[in-house]
């Protein structure tokens, strides 16, 4: 019998744990648990401005009221010091990365700000689309110093990938530009890190939500040139909504796992509102996180399982 994929649990801490990750807990756990795999707990604190250790210590003790143990790393091991798991205890990775990544494609600094985007569009009539950025950073050679961002050059052209849960996709590598993998304020990128940290981590299967579709065929451009031939499997999952229909965000103060805890709602009573509002059940009846994410195997067709 083969081993079943890794999959991961990745929260960025810039604030509560919300229904929305509540979510896409249902769903990592459902498929590894339909696909006999393991589930990895990262912490994305990659952004030094927006995450706070505050934060992250109220998700690990979020994760443990609710019950959600990943197989690696535990709450306490992370609570204990550095940690592979950690993005912000993993500089040092990044930076190499980067280096690699630079001997297969060019990795260069670039000045263009949002509003040099937005000049562009205003003139051009359109958004910068395809590789580049509108400043033509790439020819320059910029010397990288702070308030400049670093962008690598990931080609032109799509990829694509076969959703677990959306089926058949591609879209294009470039759609706003070459990947920034490192943000004006020096922060690593979501794009890059996530990559980085899916392969060494040996992540072969990504869950999670539909909005984050759009940047998959970059991540897997990156990954290939980062020397993963076979990029991990995907499937992004329905995102929770608030009752009207929008999207639900991290201002949504009332969606707090922790305050809707407090104010003596059950878990079983959260997992229940979840999966009615990601589409899964329609009763809204409260349900343990065993029948949550047994519901993920039996109401989404899980189409590849090899
Ligand atoms: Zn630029």
């Amino acid at each position: 019998m083969t081993r079943g994929p890794t999959t991961r649990f990745a929260p960025a801490p810039t604030g509560r744990l919300h229904l929305g990750h509540l979510a896409n807990a249902i769903y990592v756990w459902g498929f590894a648990r339909r696909l006999g795999g393991r589930v990895l707990l990262r912490i994305e604190d990659h952004d030094r401005q927006r995450c706070r250790p505050e934060y992250e210590f109220a998700l690990l003790d979020d994760l443990d009221r609710l019950g959600l143990g990943a197989d690696e790393p535990s709450t306490t091991e992370l609570r204990s010091g550095p940690s592979p798991y950690r993005q912000s205890d993993c500089g040092p990775i990044y930076a190499a990365a980067v280096e690699e990544l630079a001997r297969a494609t060019d990795v260069y600094a670039c000045d263009c700000a949002r509003s040099t985007f937005a000049t562009w569009r205003e003139a051009n009539g359109r958004a910068w689309s395809g590789p580049g950025c509108p400043g033509r950073c790439r020819k320059q050679g910029l010397e990288l110093r702070p308030g400049l961002a670093l962008r690598a050059a990931l080609g032109d052209g799509e990829e694509a990938w076969d959703d677990l849960l959306l089926g058949p996709q591609s879209g294009p590598v470039s759609g706003d530009g070459d990947l920034p993998v490192r943000d004006r304020n020096g922060n690593w990128t979501y794009g890059f890190c996530v990559v980085v940290d899916d392969l060494r981590h040996g992540v072969d299967l990504a869950v999670r939500g539909r909005d984050l579709s759009g940047a998959t065929p970059a991540q897997i451009r990156l990954a290939r040139l980062l020397g993963r031939p076979v990029p991990p499997r995907f499937a992004h999952h329905p995102l929770v909504r608030r009752p009207d229909g929008s999207k639900l965000s991290k201002s949504d103060g009332a969606t707090s796992i922790g305050e809707l805890l407090d104010t003596g709602r059950s878990r079983e009573q959260l997992f229940g509102e979840v999966v009615q509002r990601v589409g899964l059940d329609q009763a809204g009846e409260p349900v343990s996180f065993e029948e949550a994410t047994a519901l993920v195997g039996e109401a989404e067709a899980v189409r590849s399982t090899r």
